[in-house]
């Protein structure tokens, strides 16, 4: 794990250098979906800190009891009914793309008397199979959403287009630091909107070269691990 770690952070130190970023600008989040805990705490050994999990129940059964200065973040669609029980595991949902959703968030939160990090996920690729907040829609919804309480709205999240080719992926990641520096200029709502979490094991580079500030790595990080989903 170790040796996937390096190269996973070369390859950031790399494209950051390449654009002139700093590499501590850019967080890794290692996606352990789909891996038992043992993995996670191979990879916390590694100095692993924060985790991305797409299913809130496997988020649950890894990350409670929370450990100190370890982050999960949930990195998949949340259905209404797992809301409550995401948030009393994550620190983080970078996924959230309806009203409701951030309405039963900050009720949840205000009655566990906790704060939550949100992202909102849009669907810069314009695949259908994938979730978030259409391009079109986006600033609009944004730009209406309530004051936020318990809740920090701190950025936006996209998935590439899956063509094999990571350059493809260039204009959604530019649209979504478009949209950021938008949303974080126009209402005091949005001052802690500072976040792109965007890039994954295969086009992280395009990512960090359009602003990336969080990338989203699994395969190649945990290649040498067990799955529980085989
Ligand atoms: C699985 C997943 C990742 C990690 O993808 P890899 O190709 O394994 O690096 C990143 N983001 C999301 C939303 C995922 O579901």
């Amino acid at each position: 794990m170790e040796s996937n770690k390096q190269k996973i952070l070369d390859r950031i130190t790399t494209a950051c250098e390449a654009c002139g970023r700093s590499s501590t600008d850019v967080r890794l989040v290692w996606v352990s979906k789909a891996r038992p805990v043992s993995a996670v705490e191979n990879a916390i050994a590694a100095g692993a800190r924060d985790f991305g999990e797409n299913r809130v129940q496997e988020a649950l059964e890894k990350f409670l009891p929370q450990r100190e200065g370890i982050v999960c973040r949930i990195i998949g669609p949340v259905q209404k009914n797992k809301l409550r029980k995401a948030v009393q595991v994550a620190q983080a949902i970078d996924t959230v793309a309806d009203l409701e959703s951030v309405q039963k968030l900050e009720a949840l939160c205000e009655e566990a008397n906790k704060n939550l990090e949100i992202l909102f996920q849009v669907n810069a690729s314009e695949e259908a199979t994938k979730s978030g907040l259409s391009m079109a829609e986006a600033f609009d919804f944004l730009n209406k959403l309530p004051e936020p309480k318990r809740l920090v709205y701190k950025g936006l999240m996209t998935i590439g287009k899956n063509t094999g080719n990571p350059e493809d992926s260039r204009i959604c990641f530019a649209f979504l630091r478009n949209l950021r520096d938008e949303l974080f200029n126009s209402s005091p709502k949005f001052s802690n909107f500072t976040e792109l979490s965007m890039g994954m094991t295969d086009d992280l580079e395009v990512a960090i070269s359009e602003g990336a500030t969080m990338v989203r790595v699994g395969t190649a990080l945990f290649a040498s691990q067990l799955t529980n989903h085989p």
